[in-house]
């Protein structure tokens, strides 16, 4: 419908809006559109209402475009079994069973909660399900990450990933704690409904420790403050969230969002716990309990953290308190190094098959080249992230000219790889990796 197709004053008579039977001379503008449809100014106006109420128009600062959103409601029959989740994790991360087990429960007993918080509830029922928040500890690199933004991508809801280390306390240089929530409301398209149910995940929430175990006298402006005003996002309430993110200014528009159905998962190397744990673990021994003395797998300490460590690292009691679900993550072994090259669904290997593929060439692996890259990323400490960066260094010239050859089959062999690693510049592969 143009402005042409306003039509006011002659030949009133005939016209009637198309939807609520008002004649022309009883309403202010009337438009009309193709085989002699009529629409008058209020009807409109009625459906621009209906349209706003239900959140469907770029218009009041939410940016989002009508049409529907990509994240669907969630629903009973789709709320998949531990074991479903775990299974699916299994196609993606390999080992890491205990942090599998512990997710997949968590992760399920959220999105139970959530369906029975939107469930009509009897009247004896007081029985209220608090929120299962995550808090998984382990060095870089051992698939902390993988394991949020996997569970996100089987259970299609949003999710972003913040680092704790830009965050502040307001008033300070660095980002709002509130700019978590701008980061899922972006990932969701400005569906807050869906940003809602959504999963954050918080990175190296570690570096917030407070620096020593005393509570602070001065001011701890990267940590304590921080944990202060992360407590009640991830316990749940209602945040009003700047939708580009940054620092929040007074003529700002705000979004409201609610924080109580959001699942957050914190993620940390958390340097030095083992020692935390050891010294507990000892305390333990000599006093009460000390019969049921066990043998101890000192090279992982990690298996026997508990939330009091966490304590002894420097997060505050409240907050400890709102991440109930603690799991850990081992470190990856040789024989797990060479399975994440591999094994995977999108494997690094299966990547570049697939990408060499598309150019209709086959490209193939020897198994020593393998046993090569696992070792060249233990050499240097580079763990599963560095996979990716030596694959690159043996691939990249092969990427570059392949693609102007005639050739339909590639094989990288041992000498192959060792000469491109030996030219490679090592500093920038530690540097990447
Ligand atoms: P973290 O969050 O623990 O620092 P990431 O999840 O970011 O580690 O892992 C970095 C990359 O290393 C991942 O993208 C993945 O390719 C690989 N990776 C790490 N651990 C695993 C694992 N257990 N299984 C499969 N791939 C892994």
């Amino acid at each position: 419908m143009s402005q042409k197709g306003v039509r006011k004053g002659a030949d009133q008579s005939s016209e009637r809006c198309s939807f609520c039977g008002s004649e022309r001379s009883e309403v202010e503008l009337m438009f009309n559109g193709t085989g002699g449809a009529m629409i008058c100014n209020r009807c409109i106006e009625h459906g621009y209402k209906i349209l706003t109420d239900n959140n469907m128009t770029a218009a009041k600062g939410n940016g989002r475009r009508g049409g529907a959103s990509a994240f669907k409601p969630l629903r009973q029959e789709d709320l998949l079994k531990p074991a479903q989740i775990k299974e699916f994790l299994d196609q993606y991360v390999i080992g890491q069973d205990a942090a599998k087990r512990y997710m997949s429960v968590a992760v399920y007993n959220h999105y139970k909660r959530l369906l029975a918080a939107s469930m009509p509830k009897s009247e004896d029922d007081d029985v209220e399900l608090d929120k299962s928040n995550i808090v998984i500890v382990g060095q870089t690199g051992t698939g902390k990450t993988l394991i949020a933004r996997t569970i996100a991508r089987l259970l299609k809801v949003p999710f972003s990933i913040v680092d704790a280390t830009v965050l502040t306390e307001a008033g300070y240089v660095g980002e709002d704690v509130e700019s978590i929530l701008s980061r899922l409301l972006q990932v969701a398209d400005y569906d807050v409904e869906a940003a809602q149910r959504g999963i954050i995940f918080i990175d190296e929430i570690d570096k917030i420790a407070r620096k020593s175990d005393n509570p602070s006298i001065t001011r701890d402006v990267s940590g304590e403050g921080v944990q202060q005003a992360l407590l009640k996002i991830l316990e749940g309430t209602t945040v009003n969230v700047p939708p580009k993110g940054g620092r929040k200014h007074p003529d700002q528009e705000y979004i409201q969002v609610d924080t109580r159905n959001i699942l957050f998962i914190c993620g940390g190397a958390f340097d030095g716990i083992e020692k935390k744990i050891a010294q507990r673990m000892n305390t333990n021994a000599i006093g009460y309990g000390a019969s049921v003395r066990r043998t101890l797998d000192r090279e992982n300490m990690m298996q026997y953290i508990m939330p009091q460590d966490l304590k002894s690292f420097g997060l505050i009691p409240e907050l400890v308190g709102r991440l109930p679900v603690l799991t850990y993550m081992e470190p990856l072994s040789r024989e797990a190094l060479r399975s994440i090259l591999t094994e995977p669904r999108n494997s690094i290997v299966k990547q570049y098959v697939k990408l060499f593929a598309l150019d209709g060439v086959k490209l193939s692996f020897d198994d020593d080249v393998l046993d090569f890259i696992v070792d060249k990323a233990e050499e240097y400490r580079l763990g599963a992230r560095g996979l990716r960066s030596i694959c690159e260094a043996v691939m990249m010239d092969t990427m570059f000219e392949l693609p102007s050859k005639q050739c339909d089959e590639f094989t990288v062999t041992l000498p192959y790889a060792k000469q491109k690693i030996d030219n490679a510049d090592l500093i920038e592969l530690k540097r990447v990796g």
